[in-house]
C-alpha cells in the first residue's frame, strides 16, 4: 500500500475522536485539520471502538507521517495536525512515535497548530514532552467514572491510567487540554456526565469536554446496543455551555434533568428561564442577562455598554446589540435614566 493510501485509511480511522472538530487552536486559527492515527491497530479492549476490530496493522513511520503532513501543509491542504494512535503493543513505544512525529515537525520549522493525544498510562516525562511540542494535548476519559469505564473498557484503569495522567496534563499544560466522553455506551445518565463535566472545568481547568454520541459498530461487543441520539449529544453541549462559558452552578442546571437524571430534547437554557421571573434589561447585572435565552456573553456585554448611554426600549434596541428577538419574551424594559444605570452593575 502506498503512503497516500495508508494515510487515507488512518485518517478515516481517526474519525472516532470528536475533539478537534470545533476546537479553536491556541496559537493560530486552524482551518483544515488533518486528523490521523499513527497506527490503526490496538491491543486494548474498548468495546465501543472500531480501531480494535481492525486486523491489518496499518501504520506510518513518524518520518513518513511528518513528511506527508508537511507536503499537505505546503500545498494548502492542511492547516494543522491532530495526531492520535491505536496501541498495537506498548503505550511507551506508541507515545515515542507520537512524540517523534511532533519533534520532526517542529525541527523542520513547522510552527502551525499541533494537537497530540496522550495515551492511557503514558509516562509523565512523555506528557511533559508532548506539552512542549504541541499547542494542545488531550487524554480521553471516554466514560464519566471508573465504574462506567469498567463496563466498556476492561484494560484501562480509570484512576491510574486516565485520571492520574490527566492531572499531570493539567500541570504541564494548564487550561490547554481537552477530553472526550462517549455518550450512551456505558449506560450512564446525564446527571453522571454533569458531575464529570463540573470536575473537568472547576478542578482540572480543562479547556473543552467533547461529547460523542455512541454508535454501535459491527464486530464490537456493543453492536446490539442502541445508538445514543444526536439530540442527546447536542443538548449535552448546551448544558456544557451553561457550566463552562456561563459559569452556572451544576446544582442549578441539574434542575433540567428528569427524575432518572436524563435530559429531555429541549434547550436547557429555555427550560430554566421559564422557571424564573422576567429580567429587567435596563437594570439586571451581567449574570442575570446571561440567564435569558438568546443572550450570550457577547450580547450581555453589548447590552451593558448600550444602556450606559441610554435605556433600551424594545426588540429593535436588542437587535442593535446583536441579541436574538426571542430574548424579548423573557425581558422587561423598565424605564431608568442614564445616571441610574451607570451604577446598576
Ligand atoms: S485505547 Fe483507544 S484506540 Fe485502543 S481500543 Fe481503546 S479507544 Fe480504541
Amino acid at each position: 500500500m502506498s503512503l497516500g493510501e495508508t494515510l487515507a485509511v488512518l485518517t478515516e480511522a481517526a474519525g472516532f475522536d470528536m475533539s478537534p472538530r470545533s476546537e479553536r487552536p491556541v496559537r493560530a486559527r486552524c482551518g483544515r485539520l488533518l486528523k490521523v492515527l499513527l497506527c490503526g491497530k490496538c491491543s486494548f479492549d474498548c468495546a465501543y471502538c472500531a480501531v480494535r476490530t481492525k486486523r491489518e496493522a496499518y501504520a506510518l513511520a513518524p518520518a513518513d507521517l511528518a513528511r506527508a503532513f508537511l507536503t499537505m501543509h505546503r500545498e494548502g491542504r492542511a492547516d494543522g495536525l491532530f495526531l492520535s494512535s491505536g496501541i498495537p503493543r506498548d503505550v511507551d513505544e506508541t507515545m515515542a512515535g507520537i512524540l517523534e512525529t511532533g519533534e520532526i515537525l517542529r525541527r523542520s520549522g513547522y510552527t502551525g497548530y499541533l494537537h497530540l493525544k496522550v495515551l492511557p498510562g503514558a509516562a509523565r516525562a512523555d506528557i511533559a514532552e508532548a506539552a512542549r511540542l504541541a499547542d494542545r494535548i488531550s487524554i480521553n476519559l471516554e466514560a464519566p467514572s471508573a465504574s462506567r469505564l469498567s463496563e466498556v473498557a476492561g484494560v484501562k484503569d480509570y484512576r491510574q491510567d486516565i485520571e492520574k495522567r490527566q492531572a499531570w496534563i493539567a500541570d504541564a499544560m494548564p487550561g490547554r487540554h481537552t477530553t472526550q466522553v462517549v455518550v450512551g455506551a456505558a449506560g450512564e445518565s446525564d446527571a453522571e456526565i454533569l458531575t464529570c463535566m463540573e470536575r473537568q472545568y472547576r478542578r482540572l481547568g480543562t479547556a473543552r469536554v467533547y461529547y460523542s454520541a455512541f454508535t454501535p459498530l459491527a464486530g464490537t461487543p456493543l453492536q446490539g446496543r442502541p445508538a445514543a441520539t444526536l439530540w442527546r449529544q447536542n443538548r449535552l453541549y448546551q448544558l456544557d455551555a451553561l457550566v463552562r462559558a456561563y459559569g452556572w452552578r451544576p446544582d442549578r442546571v441539574a434542575e433540567v434533568l428528569d427524575g432518572d437524571g436524563f435530559l429531555t430534547d429541549a434547550d436547557p437554557k429555555i427550560l430554566l428561564a421559564r422557571e424564573m421571573p422576567p429580567v429587567d434589561v435596563n437594570a439586571a447585572p451581567y449574570a442575570d442577562l446571561l440567564r435569558v435565552p438568546g443572550i450570550g456573553p457577547e450580547g450581555a456585554r453589548r447590552i451593558l455598554d448600550a444602556r450606559r448611554r441610554r435605556p433600551l426600549h424594545s426588540g429593535a434596541d436588542l437587535r442593535r446589540c446583536g441579541v436574538a428577538h426571542r430574548a424579548v419574551e423573557y425581558l422587561v424594559f423598565e424605564e431608568r435614566d442614564v445616571q441610574t444605570t451607570l451604577f446598576a452593575f
